[in-house]
């Protein structure tokens, strides 16, 4: 054991991880482009994107030029009563390249935050009409089975009650769930929402790719048809794109496969390139509006000391910078192209090799190991982790959900290294 890991143990506390007999965690020194390495100078392909927030590969020279320039003029500073450049050419960027015609752009922290502040926001649109026009208040979210979006109250309330949340579930309040859409289910899904419309608020989903839940995916003409019935009923449609933004299903967001639009976005993971913490909730004038009064009740009061960090903003600029500069949308292409094919070799194997449920959306890969149950529980899961470290490759099953999430800047050579050495395993 290194001296690192020895520290470690005696003072930390890792997150989402059974701290008794916790196997040592690597101590990495640095990373560079697609790799990672460790002290002893062995590197490791990230293939999941470190926990899905690396777009542009690790320790970019470019972002950190210019995290390094923004932290000698300002660092930080109280973002009520007070602006700065970054933050605004960040949400004018971002308002450019969204799908739709947002209108403002409410920063916080990270993807909990962003999604607890999306789904605070609909409870108080509701809340905010009742108290002008004494309308009956919605106050029930409508959210997917199987989802999650975060750790935070709020959002641990509207993801699926798990082995992530079993231990606070009296504290969580009520939500409909229903399942991600099928061509079987579609009528019953669209009948759940038009019966309970009156109450429901809003529909928060993560689209096409339910990220924690283990890498479900479903379709987007499906869930078009749910927003559309979402939308004939005044539901409040919120996009939790925290994993899929920034081209991880092949278009810059997940939405876009839709022709509905949602009302609210939620971002975070990718939003700077995997470098620093920063939420977006971005939101169109109709929930804006609905805050902009002369009663002070109808504030939105919520926001965080660290909202809209100038260092934070300035690590997103340059993330979009390289987005358009490196021309991510073309290698995110390829690589949904080689996935494409490796998905097909491993198809061929489905029996042979004990794994179910191949599948693929844009630049991410998953399928299930038939050995053990299908949960996140599975102990194959670190089994997993630990000979694929071996082998130069760093994947983290969700239990027994093997998959792959690579940086865009990943080389022909690295990609295929990760398809051999999950051959090789299986
Ligand atoms: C990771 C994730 C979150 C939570 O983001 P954190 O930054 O880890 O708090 C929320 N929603 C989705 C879809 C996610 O994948």
């Amino acid at each position: 054991m290194s001296n690192l890991t020895e520290r470690d143990k005696k003072v930390i506390w890792h997150p989402f991880t059974q701290q008794k007999d916790m196997l040592p965690p690597v101590p990495v020194s640095r990373g560079e482009g697609a790799l990672l390495f460790d002290e002893e100078g062995n590197d490791y392909i990230d293939a999941i994107s470190s926990w899905w927030v690396n777009l542009h590969g690790h320790a970019h020279p470019y972002i950190a030029k210019k995290i390094y320039e923004q932290a000698k003029k300002l660092e930080h500073i109280i973002f009520a009563g007070f602006t700065h450049e970054p933050a605004v050419e960040l949400a004018e960027r971002l308002l450019k390249i969204l799908p739709v015609n947002f209108e403002k752009i409410f920063y916080s922290d990270n993807g909990s935050t962003s999604t607890e502040v999306a789904v605070k926001m609909a409870l108080q649109y509701w809340w905010n009409q009742q108290t002008t026009n004494n309308k009956q208040t919605r106050n029930k979210i409508l959210a997917f089975n199987n989802s999650y979006h975060g750790d935070t109250f709020g959002a641990m309330s509207v993801s699926d009650r798990s082995v992530f949340t079993m231990a606070f579930q009296d504290k969580l309040f009520e939500v409909i769930f229903i399942d991600t859409p099928t061509a079987e289910n579609i009528q019953q899904l669209t009948s759940v929402i038009r019966q309970h419309s009156s109450q429901i608020a809003a529909f928060v989903y993560e689209p096409l790719v339910q990220g924690a839940g283990g890498m479900k995916m479903y379709d987007a003409v499906l869930l078009n048809t749910l927003l559309k019935q979402c939308k004939e009923d005044d539901i409040i449609c919120i996009a939790d794109e925290v994993m899929t933004g920034f081209g991880r299903t092949g278009k810059l967001f997940a939405s876009e496969y839709c022709d509905i639009c949602p009302d609210i976005i939620c971002l975070s993971k990718g939003l700077t390139g995997g470098t620093m913490a920063l939420g977006v909730t971005a939101c169109t004038s109709k929930i804006y509006n609905a805050f902009v009064s002369a009663d002070k009740l109808k504030t939105f009061y919520h926001g965080h000391s660290f909202t809209a960090n100038p260092i934070a903003c300035t690590a997103a600029i340059a993330s979009i910078d390289l987005i358009e500069k490196e021309n991510s949308l073309s290698k995110i292409k390829w690589i949904e192209v080689e996935n494409r094919k490796f998905i097909n070799e491993l198809q061929l194997l489905e029996q042979k090799a004990h794994i179910k449920n191949t599948r693929q959306t844009g630049t991410i890969i998953a399928f299930e190991i038939t050995d053990g149950k299908d949960e996140y529980l599975n102990t194959i899961s670190s089994i997993i982790t630990q000979k694929s470290m071996a082998l130069g490759v760093y994947l983290r099953p969700l239990g027994n959900t093997v998959y792959i999430m690579p940086p865009y800047c990943i080389t022909e050579t690295q990609l295929n290294k990760v398809y051999e050495v999950i051959i090789d395993l299986l």
